[in-house]
């Protein structure tokens, strides 16, 4: 190819690329919330949510985070509306020109997964655990998504929707790009579905989706708790400089963070399991508990009793 040539099909990819950027920059509803990256490690970026239910703070209540190599960037996590997505887009740009390769899910569940969308419009490739796919076949992804077109109106429209994965893991998946090594870790049905974490080799920075959260209590839901137990056993023995939640700020002493979690998933699981072996009815054993070291936390009021409802009934289907 001759010189101008070149030169000429640089420019209209730059040209493309911008017009690509500018139509999705219109194309959804602005968001007014703080969304700031902050820069956790050489090559990691990290935007943390406010602690808080589903519809708080305009949807921004999970984490997301970006890599910035010198052949791309790789997303972890979408965020709860395609506005989000489109701020940290912006964010993303500030920092680098570089396109957007991956978006690696850490699980699909509402609140990291509407912005998906607008990485996939932006050419990105989607990475997700297995367990994905079980979570877009169920009525719980479609009536969610219904539900939340009405409570984050006008950010979640008639035009989100939801985006399956291009690749689904189901066994540790590593890669390279821009010199950069990644190091996918599925753990199955844990918190969710299908849940995993993703390793920056070179920065020794773990992002760890919902398996933690800090600064809240956890959302349970439909959590296989012996899975999710197991895997937080095993991140207590790999030696990472920084965990990135899905909520809550990024800990630079990790194992304190993981604990946090560990603690208050034993003592739904212990509490319940011992409530269903001794046929105690829920509402009694709930009472009984001492709940002193999570109930001035937030969303204790909105997700405790639940969780603990969920633990009880998975220990009632796991006990027979
Ligand atoms: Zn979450």
């Amino acid at each position: 190819m001759k010189k101008h040539s070149v030169f000429i099909s640089v420019f209209f990819l730059i040209f493309s690329l911008n017009v690509q950027a500018g139509s999705i920059e219109k194309k959804y509803p602005t968001v007014d919330v703080d969304l700031k990256a902050v820069k956790v490690s050489k090559h990691v970026y990290f935007v943390q949510g406010k602690a808080g239910i589903a519809t708080d703070n305009a949807g921004f209540i999970s984490n997301a985070g970006f890599v910035v190599t010198n052949e791309g960037v790789v997303v972890f996590d979408a965020l709860g509306t395609p506005s989000l997505a489109v701020k940290l887009y912006k964010e993303i740009r500030k920092v680098t020109q570089q396109p957007i390769r991956y978006v690696i899910m850490s699980h699909y569940h509402a609140d990291h997964l509407y912005g998906l969308q607008v990485f996939k419009e932006l050419g990105a490739k989607v990475i997700a655990p297995q367990g994905a796919r079980v979570y877009l076949a169920s009525d719980v992804s479609d009536n969610l998504l219904a539900t939340r077109r009405v409570d984050l109106a006008p950010w979640v429209n008639e035009s989100t929707h939801l985006v399956p994965a291009d690749q689904y893991i189901s066994t540790e998946y590593k890669f390279s790009l821009g010199g950069i090594q990644f190091k996918i870790t599925p753990l199955g049905n844990a918190h969710s579905e299908g849940d995993l974490t993703l390793l920056v080799e070179p920065d020794n920075v773990l992002f760890s989706g919902d398996l933690i959260f800090e600064g809240r209590i956890p959302f349970v839901g439909q959590a296989n708790i012996f899975n999710w137990l197991k895997a937080l056993e095993t991140m207590r023995n790999v030696n990472v400089s920084a965990v990135l939640p899905g909520h809550g700020p990024l800990a630079k002493d990790p194992n304190a963070l993981i604990n946090m979690t560990y603690n208050y998933l034993s003592l739904l699981k212990n509490t319940m399991q011992t409530a269903v072996e001794n046929w105690t009815p829920f509402a009694e054993a709930y009472a009984q508990i001492d709940w002193g070291d999570y109930m001035f936390l937030p969303a204790f009021d909105a997700a405790n009793r639940m969780n603990a409802y969920n633990v009880f009934l998975f220990m009632e289907r796991t006990n027979q």
